[in-house]
């Protein structure tokens, strides 16, 4: 523990951020780095607690408490205090293969149940994460380091994104020849193509990492769709094992009158033509643009909020977002106590943007649409909504009734569709003949990660629904152990 009594003299001071009005004129990311006297000041508010909540990563009530990948967040807090930044760094590649993308864009359920948390706002722990991991590249001490030998053994892994990266990593770490099969023009999964460029840059951090994955041996095959360009059959037969993580990527749809129309778009369409455009320098056919449009989300989640942000910077006329749940409180309800995720109000950074050019945050709580109308060209030209109330039915179950008089009707050009995903794509799973779980997710124990079939595993949001990127990363490392373990009768890897 550096300081002893940093929790008594230290504040919390949250990272810095380019102003709203300023970063929606590009779309460069908008983090600031700290500089690292103040991190130093910020590690040593650590207390090095005998029971680190923050490293546990446990679910509680069904959501993440502590973190997911058991970063040993206190003994990288006090060697940030001591400046020994690549000892951090070490120990923080320990568990995390890919901090700078966590230390971004993670929820960070590590704050939610910080000890100091209880009585004074929590350590500071994702800034210092993705400061840490930031400084080992502008040193240069993240380097490729391929395996000193080889076990001859091939997996194949399907899919690109956070399960599929950090299995990889390990299982070539290993010493296995692993070769990456992703559908998309680029690797990287939702990393690439569903958080955009000004939360997570593409060309700078994510291609960053994924280059140094191909200097260790890795090799990423892209425009390949497993089961439609290539038979899965032929993976089995060519490879000693195969590692599914293709996510869950079905949309929810919303089965209202209008939903037909011309400009009504699932989210992941917008905001994948958006990061291509920006990266190709040039809107593709499929690119959608929000420019001079009133804007509609459906969703008030964090893809909606990735829609409200991309929007803006659309330079959209106008931009609502409806969310059917009710607005959280500001601070943790009685029945939401630490160290469970806190369910509290926030201003995400779509809706502080949204705030600092429209004056107010776009999400319409306790909201629904009832009905999108068109005009005489079957282009959308409004939604229709109503505020609704959450009752209990005779089963005991919450479901929203929708209130009289609170109807009203928003004008929008464009409506998109963030309203979560359904689970994994179906046809590749058939061709294989893998057993699902009641949620047509691959059936397969965490922790154990083997599907009905003996050289399959599963990982990621394909095996455990739509989540975040540090659960993603957690269960690629977890199936890479399982998988080695099956390859070679034991294993070293964590
Ligand atoms: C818009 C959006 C924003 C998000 N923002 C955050 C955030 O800020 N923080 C956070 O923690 N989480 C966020 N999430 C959730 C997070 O991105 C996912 O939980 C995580 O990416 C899941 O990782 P994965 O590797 O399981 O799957 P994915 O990242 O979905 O990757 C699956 C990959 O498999 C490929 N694939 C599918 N089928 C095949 C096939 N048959 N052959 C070859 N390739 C195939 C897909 O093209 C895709 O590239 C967000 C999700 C969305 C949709
Ligand atoms: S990965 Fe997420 S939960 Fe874990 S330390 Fe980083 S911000 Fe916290």
């Amino acid at each position: 523990m550096g300081k002893p009594t940093g929790f008594i003299e230290y504040l919390r001071e949250a990272p810095t951020e380019i102003p709203p009005s300023d970063r929606i004129k590009n779309w460069d990311e908008f983090h600031v780095h700290m500089p690292d006297e103040n991190l130093r000041t910020q590690g040593a508010r650590c207390m090095d607690c005998g029971t680190p909540f923050c490293h546990t990563g446990n679910l509680i009530s069904g959501m993440a408490s502590g973190c997911p990948v058991n970063n040993l967040i206190p003994e990288w807090n006090d060697l940030v205090y001591r400046g020994l930044w690549r000892e951090a760094l070490d120990r923080l590649h320990k568990t995390n293969n890919f901090p700078e993308f966590t230390g971004r864009v993670c929820p960070a359920p590590c704050e939610g149940s910080c000890v100091l948390g209880i009585t004074n706002p929590p350590v500071t722990i994702k800034n210092i994460e993705y400061s840490i991991v930031d400084k080992g590249w502008e040193e240069g001490w993240i380097i490729p380091e391929p395996p000193t030998k080889r076990t001859g053994k091939k997996v194949a892994v399907i899919g690109s994104g956070p399960a599929g990266l950090s299995a990889a990593a390990q299982l070539n770490k290993a010493g296995h020849w692993v070769t990456v099969y992703e559908r998309a023009d680029r690797p990287g999964g939702l990393l690439m193509y569903g958080i955009p460029n000004m939360k997570l840059d593409k060309q700078k951090v994510v291609l960053r990492r994924l280059d140094i994955l191909e200097k260790e041996g890795v090799k990423f095959i892209c425009n390949t769709e497993v089961g439609k360009d290539l038979a899965a059959a032929d993976l089995l037969k060519e490879f000693d094992a195969i590692v599914i993580c293709t996510g869950a990527t079905k949309p929810r749809d919303l089965s209202i009158e209008g939903r037909e129309l011309k400009g009504i778009h699932f989210a992941m369409e917008f905001l994948t033509a958006n990061t291509k455009a920006v990266l190709n320098g040039k809107s593709g056919d499929d690119f959608i643009s929000a420019q001079g449009k009133d804007v509609v989300i459906i969703g008030g989640g964090d893809t909606g909020t990735d829609c409200v942000g991309t929007s803006i910077r659309h330079g959209c006329t106008s931009v609502v977002q409806l969310e059917i749940m009710p607005k959280p409180p500001e601070t943790r309800a009685k029945d939401n106590p630490w160290p469970e995720w806190p369910k509290v109000y926030k201003l995400d950074y779509g809706q502080e943007e949204a705030r600092a050019k429209f004056g107010d945050d776009p999400r319409a709580y306790i909201t629904t649409a009832t009905k999108i109308e068109g005009d005489e060209d079957g282009q959308v030209k409004a939604v229709h909504t109503v505020q609704v109330q959450w009752e209990r039915n005779d089963k005991g179950q919450f479901i929203p009734k929708q209130v009289a008089g609170t109807e009203k009707v928003i004008p929008a050009q464009i409506v998109l569709l963030a309203m979560g995903f359904l689970g994994p794509e179906q046809p590749l799973l058939d061709s294989l003949g893998l057993e699902r779980d009641p949620r047509s997710n691959v059936k397969a124990n965490h922790g154990q990660f083997t599907t009905s079939l003996p050289s399959v595993f599963a990982a990621g949001d394909c095996r455990r629904g739509q989540s975040l990127i540090v659960w993603a990363i957690n269960e690629g490392r977890g199936a890479a152990r399982e998988c080695d373990r099956y390859l070679m009768g034991d294993t070293d890897l964590p």
